[in-house]
């Protein structure tokens, strides 16, 4: 096994992954809330965000990209 098949870079999807998502979905640690196209409920990446995995660049990139903003609204990160 390469060095390339166990190092990864931890993005910044991950990062808002590492956490649960309760009460909002059921999605585990590390996987997604929405599998077709990966995506992630806006609380979940907020919830990222204050407890300081995300950027303060990254969330106004993910905020710039919606129209309606409400808790249930899935983000598609980039
Ligand atoms: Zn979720």
């Amino acid at each position: 096994m390469s060095a390339d098949a166990t190092e990864r870079t931890i993005t910044a999807a991950d990062s808002a992954r590492a956490r649960p998502n309760p009460p909002l979905c059921v999605a585990p640690e590390a996987i997604p809330c929405q599998l077709e196209a990966a995506g992630d409920h806006l609380a979940r990446v907020l919830g990222a965000y204050t407890a300081g995995r995300l950027t303060r660049e990254y969330m106004a990139a993910v905020l710039g990209e919606l129209v309606v903003i409400t808790r249930h609204r899935m983000v598609v990160q980039p």
